[in-house]
């Protein structure tokens, strides 16, 4: 389908993540050559544009959002050439009409069959256009369709949206995304450890000592006070995000690699998650809810937030993987909003040697305990500590770092995770997408939380002061195992 006139229409053209992520994304696959000779991209919305206006409102976001290098006068006009608009209400199911005729347009004789849909509007739509869609028969056989972030709030939701997805489409049409798998290290992470003989036989319990996953972000919320109290860090980041990001670390390697031999794995990752309602989830689990410190405001404070909310904008929870693999190493994961910097990393305790026979030179504990640390974002790379002896008389152990950094590659391109997974969905490479099953298989893990907060409304959400790395709870949670939380500021 690549060579064929191809469409891609924007439900929410008008809103930020189309002006931030897709529209710079687009413009870099199109200045890369790796876009269908001939494509239009179709804005749709209530607010009212006509072409030339959409043309110029995206012209000038445009800029702010690509890097200075990708600039380029020419390459940006060529491509904001290729935009259109239409504006209906995409919740009003006769306005498709005008969208089939807006279709058939930019097809020139014929409706195209090479159609995608990104659905980047509030997620209470994702349910509607679909079906919509189908009314108006455009679910045609090659058309797909992207569904951003989040794709339902809990399972029995998500199972709703998934049987009106499959009412409509394939799920060989059907592209759930989630941003993380785009990024060029997390992809990174499977080659690191599939690509590579020497760590595998010692990823498993008998040399694995734990694991964290951290992604953590300097900022507050933001302006999307509205939109976060609906959600929380458990629904923002850990049901799609950091558990994708523990299957990456745990699955075994699948055989072939493939959409289907991939996600199978994945799936089988969260299906051997230990179930959370088997545990105690106050041991489990710490909540968090930043509070004002210094100038920045607390969570309560920020618009469109209720003054008594308990949306937690934290979490810390500890996990479990009931395998051969990974039996009795825990997986411990935590996400927040304003902590100290902004960070997405891995790290790879490995177990210490059995005996020591030398001293540490730092004082540190654990001088004979390897760490590989799998940095995300920012400064992308991977970095292994090991202990080497201090130069002079004695066998003093210090830990020193062997360090790769992509800049040694190049760098990582900015044209990033959204320009790999819209031209894989253009390719129709569904691998680095969610399947239908992963996504139930991930909130029916989740769901005793949610079920947990809800019916307790005493359940403990802890304050943390705004700038810090969350509720001290959180530490405690680690010192159980020995282990305490890595530092990434001091990496
Ligand atoms: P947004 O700016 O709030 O909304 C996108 C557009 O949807 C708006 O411009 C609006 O366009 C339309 N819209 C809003 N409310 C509507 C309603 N009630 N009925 C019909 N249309 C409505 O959202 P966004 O930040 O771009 O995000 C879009 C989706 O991507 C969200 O579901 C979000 O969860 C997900 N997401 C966003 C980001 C991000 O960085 N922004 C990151 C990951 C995932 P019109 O008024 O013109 O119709």
């Amino acid at each position: 389908t690549a060579d064929k006139p191809f469409v891609m229409v924007i439900f929410g053209a008008s809103g930020d993540l189309t002006k931030r992520k897709l529209m710079p994304a687009l413009y870099s696959l199109f200045k890369d050559n790796r876009l269908p000779k001939e494509f239009s991209i179709l804005g749709v919305g209530r607010t009212v544009y006509s072409d030339s206006q959409y043309r110029s409102y995206i012209l000038d976001e445009i800029k702010k959002f690509i890097k200075e290098e990708d600039q380029n006068e020419t390459w940006i006009d060529a491509f904001i050439s290729h935009l259109y608009y239409l504006s209906i209400d995409p919740a009003i199911e006769s306005e498709y009409g005008l969208l089939s005729c807006r279709l058939e347009e930019l097809g020139g004789e014929e409706r195209p069959d090479n159609v995608l849909f990104y659905l980047a509007t509030p997620p209470s739509l994702y349910g509607v256009i679909p079906l919509h869609l189908k009314k108006w028969k455009l679910n045609t056989k090659n058309s797909r369709i992207i569904v951003e972030k989040p794709f339902g709030y809990d399972l029995e939701s998500a199972q709703k949206l998934n049987k009106i997805y499959s009412s409509v489409f394939e799920e060989r049409q059907i592209y759930r995304i989630d941003h993380f798998l785009g990024k060029e290290t997390a992809q990174n992470l499977l080659a690191f450890r599939f690509a590579n003989g020497i760590f595998e036989p010692l990823w498993n319990r008998k040399y694995i000592d734990y694991v964290e996953v951290t992604a953590v972000e300097n900022l507050g919320i933001e302006s999307r006070g509205g939109f976060y109290e609906t959600a929380g860090a458990l629904r923002d980041m850990v049901q799609n995000h950091l558990i994708q990001l523990v299957a990456l670390t745990a699955m075994e390697p699948p055989a072939v690699f493939n959409a289907d031999n991939f996600r199978n794995e994945v799936v089988k990752v969260y299906e051997s998650l230990t179930p959370l309602n088997e545990v105690d989830l106050n041991e489990h689990i710490v909540r968090g809810q930043y509070t004002a410190s210094n100038s920045k405001k607390g969570y309560r404070e920020e618009k469109g937030v209720n003054p008594e909310s308990r949306t937690e904008t934290y979490i810390a929870m500890k996990l479990g993987i009931s395998n051969w693999r990974w039996s009795g190493v825990p997986f411990y994961i935590r996400t927040g909003k304003q902590m100290p910097t902004k960070v997405t990393e891995i790290v790879v305790h490995f177990k210490e040697t059995p005996h020591q026979v030398f001293h540490s030179a730092d004082g540190n504990e654990h001088p004979m305990a390897n760490k590989l640390i799998l940095r995300l974002q920012p400064n992308e790379g991977i970095v292994l500590k090991f202990g080497m002896k201090m130069p002079g008389p004695g066998f003093e152990i210090k830990q020193v770092t062997m360090d790769f950094s992509y800049d040694k590659l190049g760098g990582v391109p900015s044209g990033d995770a959204y320009a790999r997974l819209i031209e894989d969905c253009i390719l129709g490479d569904a691998t680095l997408f969610t399947r239908s099953d992963a996504v139930e298989a991930s909130w029916k893990f989740f769901d005793p939380v949610l079920n947990y907060w809800t019916n307790n409304a005493d359940a403990p959400l802890y304050g943390y002061p705004a700038g810090t790395w969350g509720p001290l709870e959180s530490e405690a949670m680690m010192h159980e195992h020995g282990a305490e939380w890595t530092n990434p500021c001091k990496n």
